[in-house]
């Protein structure tokens, strides 16, 4: 059976792209992502005495994490025995920059090759995006290679190519984004661009970039307990935000082994717009989803939950919906999000005017809430939300509507 996507949603199966299993991994793996778990293991390959690994495990958490050091070489309280038999196993390799990009706000995007190879492809590549303000810097990461969702509005989900990223190449953007500002205790600040005036560059993370991070649940849980690791690059769990599209039955899991602070994007009131926008939304509807957000553990008023929600004109965004927004998170410790939309070619959405934004979140602020409108950055370069895409091949609009059709069709 054939159905339009603008066909009334029925109880039918979600479909997901087939993430792809082709890669193969460096040789030499680097330690930049391992666990202290995994760093002890590595220590025991190269034939470190079990008394001595916790001792030594340490000193490379602070060589690798505290001072983001490139080489073996420098890591004087380390053996040199020790240090040389690490550089024969392992590296300190992270993700490749193939291109850099500073938007005329200060934006930065970093294009990035990742290690390993897959066969028959080019070499993987993901974005990472650095939004600079006056205090604070806000390092937006990717997740996965791609997504295997499809939200209709966001351009990584035209994406064909997906797989997941490993807690390394997670963790090295970050460490790739201290590396080029200069980040690392000693290090020199970047000339051009803008960087808050704090001691740190780097003093935030929001795992918004490429792709779904609850669907890559392990890697992203073990790079942000490195990445908040206070003898280490030490970014606190309350200026770590993960967001999701709603993988209910993860959000609880989320709360208690990472413990960060949790975005929703819900963008729409009711199941049926949601369906159309957020596809998953077929599999966990929105009353599941806020169920989840009630029980989320350590939310609290002091601990609010992200709503994020897109402007997407005639959509999602008369007044009606900004109240049924209000009435819904009744009882949820929330801040609500307003994300302009940012427009790609072929999209087939357009940005709310300015004048319904300010409307809109003007219901919602004398509901009590605070609704900061995000301030589009870097949209010249693309490196707004949702406009991340790296080089792989895209989804033809007509395979996109297929696609969606599928999910619409029993
Ligand atoms: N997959 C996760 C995280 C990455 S997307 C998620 O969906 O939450 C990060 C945020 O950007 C999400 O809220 C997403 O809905 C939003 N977004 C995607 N495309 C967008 C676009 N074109 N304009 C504005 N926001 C967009
Ligand atoms: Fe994937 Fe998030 Fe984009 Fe949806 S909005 S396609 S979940 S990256």
């Amino acid at each position: 059976m054939t159905t339009t996507v603008d066909a009334a949603p029925v109880a039918v199966p979600f479909v997901e792209k087939a993430p792809l299993e082709r890669y193969v991994a460096p040789a030499k793996p680097s330690l930049v992502g391992m666990t202290r778990a995994e760093l002890t293991e590595a220590l025991g390959e190269i034939g470190v005495p079990q008394a001595q690994r916790k001792m030594r495990v340490q000193q490379l958490w602070h060589w690798i994490y505290f001072r983001g050091l490139r080489s073996f070489d420098g890591m004087t309280s380390v053996s040199k025995d020790v240090r040389a038999a690490l550089e024969q196993r392992f590296t300190l390799e992270r993700p490749e920059v193939v291109a850099e990009q500073v938007s005329v706000d200060g934006t930065r995007k970093w294009l990035l090759r990742l290690p390993g190879e897959v066969q028959g492809e080019r070499p993987h590549e993901v974005e990472c995006v650095y939004i600079p303000g006056t205090e604070r810097g806000t390092l937006c990461v990717s997740s996965q290679v791609g997504c295997t969702l499809y939200c209709s509005f966001c351009h990584t989900g035209t994406q064909r190519l997906v797989r997941n990223l490993t807690a390394g190449e997670i963790v090295g953007q970050v460490m790739v984004a201290r590396d080029r500002l200069g980040d690392w205790p000693g290090g020199v600040r970047p000339t051009d661009g803008v960087v808050p005036s704090g001691e740190r560059c780097v003093t935030n993370i929001v795992m918004m970039g490429m792709g779904e991070p609850l669907y890559n649940f392990e890697a992203v849980r073990d790079a942000l307990l490195i990445v908040s690791d206070g003898d280490g690059i030490g970014i606190s769990k309350r200026r770590i935000t993960l967001s999701t599209s709603g993988v209910v039955p993860l959000i609880e899991r989320a709360g208690r082994e990472i413990g960060c602070m949790l975005a929703i994007s819900l963008h729409a009131v009711r199941d049926e717009l949601r369906n159309e926008l957020v596809p998953l939304n077929r599999k966990y509807p929105i009353a599941q989803l806020l169920d989840a957000c009630r029980t989320y553990p350590g939310a609290s008023n002091a601990k609010r939950i992200t709503f994020e929600y897109v402007m997407l004109r005639g959509v999602n965004d008369s007044i009606a919906d900004a109240r049924a927004l209000v009435r819904l998170l009744k009882g949820i410790p929330a801040k609500i999000n307003l994300i302009p939309f940012n427009p790609w070619p072929g999209s087939g959405y357009e940005c709310s005017d300015w004048d319904q934004i300010e409307r809109f979140s003007q219901v919602i602020f004398d509901a009590g809430y605070a609704s900061p409108v995000r301030t589009p950055r870097g949209r010249d370069i693309l490196a707004a939300c949702g406009q991340l895409k790296s080089n792989s091949e895209k989804l033809s609009a007509r395979e996109r509507l297929a696609l969606r059709a599928m999910a619409m069709t029993d």
